[in-house]
């Protein structure tokens, strides 16, 4: 398909989100967000006491520029950033019900053996019973769309049976995104653990940003008793 002339639906209004839940996302979100905890073994994994939210991709997809973004402040990916805490899982709190995780990058070019041993038995421990955590967030480049340690992690969440959905970032830079969306949409459909919802962002421009934030607050919502 190189000829698509569809409209990119990069920061177009959602009409899955009116004002009041866009207002609801902009309110959670203006809260400060406050590291709790780095672990980085399962021993040392807080309690799973309030609704979480998760975010993981490969190094460099542009985490921490979109939670920045979300958040509005660099609080969060400072620490991720911080010597020492780029392996751990970190846990900010965003409200007294939401706890927003920030996993550990993935797929370095450089990564050893025993690195990637370490980030795998890590995540997988966390994933695995944590009634806690509600939606995790696998960030995707525009650009690029899923890849080979996109699919790995895809697998353990499968297994684990989280419920995951694509977030695509540095939409500004992306020349075809509605046909990544396409090619993700499509993967997607196989996994059983994902959600067919996929974000278009970009922290760049801020495209989607006030969606995927009201999307969240959605979440953060106590499940309807039924
Ligand atoms: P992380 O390793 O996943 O935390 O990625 P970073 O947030 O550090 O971003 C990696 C690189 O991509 C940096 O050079 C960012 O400036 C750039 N980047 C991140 N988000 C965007 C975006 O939305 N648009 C553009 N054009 N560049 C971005």
């Amino acid at each position: 398909m190189a000829n698509d002339d569809r409209p990119v639906n990069v920061g177009a209004p959602d009409p899955e989100f009116d004002a009041a839940a866009i207002e609801a996302g902009r309110r959670l979100f203006a809260q400060e967000c406050k590291f709790i905890f780095g672990a980085a073994s399962l021993d040392a994994l807080p309690p799973p006491e309030r609704t979480e939210i998760a975010f993981a991709g490969r190094s460099n997809v542009g985490k921490s520029s979109l939670v920045n973004a979300l958040t509005g402040r660099r609080t969060l990916a400072r620490v991720s950033q911080t010597p020492g805490r780029t392996r751990q899982i970190n846990f900010f709190m965003l409200s007294e019900a939401l706890v927003l995780v920030d996993l550990p990058g993935y797929g370095y070019a450089k990564a050893s053996k025993t690195m990637i041993r370490d980030w795998t038995r890590l995540v997988e421990d966390y994933l695995r019973g944590r009634p806690s955590l509600r939606r995790l967030c696998l960030l995707i480049d525009a650009r690029h769309g899923i890849k080979p340690p996109d699919r790995d992690l895809m697998d353990m969440l499968d297994a684990s049976a989280v419920s995951y959905q694509a977030v695509l970032t540095k939409a500004d830079k992306a020349s075809s995104v509605n046909q990544v969306v396409d090619q993700v949409a499509a993967e997607l459909t196989r996994h059983p653990a994902a959600h067919p919802e996929i974000r278009v962002t970009s922290a760049r421009t801020g495209a989607g940003i006030e969606t995927l934030r009201a999307a969240i607050a959605a979440l953060a919502e106590p499940e309807p008793l039924r």
